[in-house]
């Protein structure tokens, strides 16, 4: 059984990175994968918005170098896709985005809960002390089912993100999950299975089997990805994400090509 498409990884172009895309794409030869997607951070409409991301400028660059990686490597599929942070009022912003490459796919995700915080940044962790955890993972759903509902996006990326350092709010989070589910099933995005979170303090999988239960439940489709932003974490636990979705009765998987879903068995 060949493990499933890994649809999220970086390059260096977003500065917090190792590795081209041709060192990504040979790793994940080594590694038994088949297909991968390259995911990097998306430019934001001002390039002076954060310090983590690759510069408008650069993005011809970036599609360059994932061409070059599909040359080399033909006996692997290599899409191009973007990881796009979602922010209320960006929406034109993402739709131009979208105009000026042939994408294989977007996945959305919410890493800022306002222009000024990225719940996920080490640097501003003591953000989190300063507010109810509960009141966070509450405004970041409020966004992640915006993200849904855009129609912007294929996949929304590592869904319960504000649990990467393992603050968890004592309250039941079940509504805050399942309004974003209903918000994909509406818009038809899948969610992802990402491997980074075993890399973090939170040490599981992004999303919670809780999340992905209610997922299952709404036949919500589900895609890979290791958020590798080294070539050694291509790939990346896949085994562990793949029996994790098996044990919650998943069966399929999706993969795109210009922006087309197709669905694979699991
Ligand atoms: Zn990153
Ligand atoms: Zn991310």
């Amino acid at each position: 059984m060949s493990l499933p498409a890994d649809l999220h990884m970086h390059t260096p172009l977003c500065r917090h990175a190792v590795g081209e895309p041709v060192d990504y794409a040979r790793q994940a030869l080594a590694a038994g994968l088949r297909e991968i997607g390259f995911s990097d951070h998306s430019p934001m409409a001002r390039d002076d918005f954060d310090n983590w991301r690759m510069y408008d400028r650069q993005l011809d660059e970036y599609v360059a170098k994932v061409r070059t990686a599909q040359k080399e490597f033909p006996q692997l599929t290599i899409r191009l896709g973007l990881e796009v942070d979602f922010l209320p009022g960006h929406e034109d912003w993402i739709w131009k985005l979208a105009a000026r490459h042939p994408w294989d796919y977007f996945i959305g995700s919410v890493h800022y809960i306002s222009d000024g915080w990225d719940i996920d940044n080490p640097a501003k962790l003591s953000e989190w002390k300063k507010r109810d955890a509960f009141e966070v993972w509450s405004a970041y759903f409020d966004r992640l089912t915006q993200a849904a509902e855009s129609n912007l996006f294929e996949i929304i990326g590592h869904a319960d993100l504000p649990k990467k350092f393992g603050i968890r709010p004592a309250q039941d989070c079940t509504p805050l999950y399942e309004k974003f589910l209903n918000a994909a099933v509406k818009s038809g995005c899948a969610i992802e299975l990402n491997t980074a979170g075993l890399r973090k303090e939170c040490r599981e999988i992004y999303p919670s089997r809780e999340l992905l239960n209610l997922a299952f439940d709404r036949h919500v489709p589900i895609t890979f990805g290791s958020d590798a932003h080294a070539p050694e974490e291509v790939g990346m636990n896949f085994s562990d994400a793949v029996a994790l979705a098996r044990s919650v009765g998943f069966t399929e998987t999706l993969k795109f090509k210009q922006r087309q879903p197709e669905s694979v068995w699991l």
